[in-house]
């Protein structure tokens, strides 16, 4: 690459001069922490690519900070990032795409369960063409009750919602194209449908069966508890999904239909008091028209100020409201 002349140009040169980053989120990982790096780098070492690891501690407690800070110390290829506090696997993986410099990017957990041997077919796949490579855990080695149930729902219900059909959505094990990342803000614990927001930045997703092993060293940082969280961020991603750009379609379409419908009954009642002279201050029909006159007007406005919110956040930040895959000339 040529663009080396001003600052700005060496930060382009800077990102795109690595092949690969790998990002880890660790928290209270201890013993994994030294074997993990060393398998991270004799599977990345096969491939000859140049490549960084990126371990993001997570605000542990278990003395990971000391270890992660030696380790990179001592490597070059492996870099840390510390956090001031515990925040979450999801804010810690996006502290990681934020410090990473490659073209690819792959993600895997720090506790030895995804297997760095997967990286390469990973790697291999997205060659291919895709922007994102998911891991599958096809022989998942967790609890079956508390965890492989309902992480099957889940994975159910997030196909059906968000339309990307894959296996598996929990597996850290993952492979993006750098831009995809960097067009992708996460929030609550939105780093597993990150294949469904790629999805919806109109990415080429494809996934592969994996290995995965049994937790060797420390617990699990997730019970039942996960499952309801996930609920809630997927209604989210729907609603990012359907209405990001035009909350107006569907705030105003139902704003409108119930405005009406609650007019219409008003009238109606109105026509029975004064042309049949019946009384209708007892008639349940009398609600219904308040009710729904009022949710209309309600729905409607909550629409309006939702576009506003929408273009705000679209203009303030000059997001594009489309993604370009590339320009020929
Ligand atoms: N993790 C993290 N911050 C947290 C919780 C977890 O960085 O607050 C990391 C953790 O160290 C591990 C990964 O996220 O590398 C997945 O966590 P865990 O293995 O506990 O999840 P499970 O595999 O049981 O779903
Ligand atoms: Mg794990």
């Amino acid at each position: 690459m040529l663009q080396t002349k001003n600052s700005n140009s060496n930060q382009i040169t800077n990102k795109e001069s690595l092949d690969l980053s790998i990002v880890v989120p660790v928290y209270n990982e201890a013993e994994s922490l030294s074997p993990l790096i060393e398998a991270i780098a004799n599977a990345v070492i096969t491939t000859h690519l140049s490549y960084e690891i990126i371990c993001v501690d997570d605000g542990s407690i278990d003395g990971s900070t000391k270890i992660l800070m030696d380790l990179a110390r001592q490597r070059s290829d492996l870099k840390a990032v510390i956090l001031r506090r515990n925040y979450g696997q999801t804010p810690a993986m996006a502290a990681g795409f934020e410090n990473a410099q490659a073209k690819a990017i792959i993600t895997l957990d720090g506790d030895l369960q995804n297997d760095p041997q997967d990286i390469p077919l990973l790697l291999d796949k997205l060659n291919e063409g895709y922007d994102l490579v998911s891991g599958w855990r096809k022989q998942r080695q967790d609890a079956a009750i508390t965890r492989l149930l309902p992480s099957k729902i889940a994975n159910w219900i997030i196909g059906k919602v968000t339309g990307v059909k894959l296996h598996d959505y929990g597996c850290s094990l993952k492979a993006y194209r750098a831009e995809l990342v960097a067009d992708m803000n996460l929030y609550g614990e939105l780093h597993r449908f990150l294949p469904a927001l790629a999805y919806i930045e109109g990415a080429r997703i494809t996934e592969i069966p994996v290995r995965h092993h049994p937790r060797r060293y420390g617990t699990s940082k997730y019970g039942l508890g996960r499952t309801i969280r996930v609920i809630m961020d997927l209604l989210t991603v729907f609603f990012m999904k359907k209405f990001l750009t035009k909350p107006m379609h569907v705030f105003g379409f139902w704003g409108l239909l119930s405005l009406v419908s609650g007019v219409i009954m008003g009238i109606y009642l109105t026509v029975v008091k004064l042309v049949m002279g019946q009384n209708i201050g007892d008639r349940p029909l009398l609600i219904l028209s308040v009710l729904l006159i009022l949710t209309g007007i309600e729905l409607f406005s909550f629409g309006l100020l939702a576009e506003l919110l929408m273009r705000t956040y679209h203009e303030s930040q000059k997001r594009p409201i489309y993604r370009v895959r590339e320009v020929i000339e």
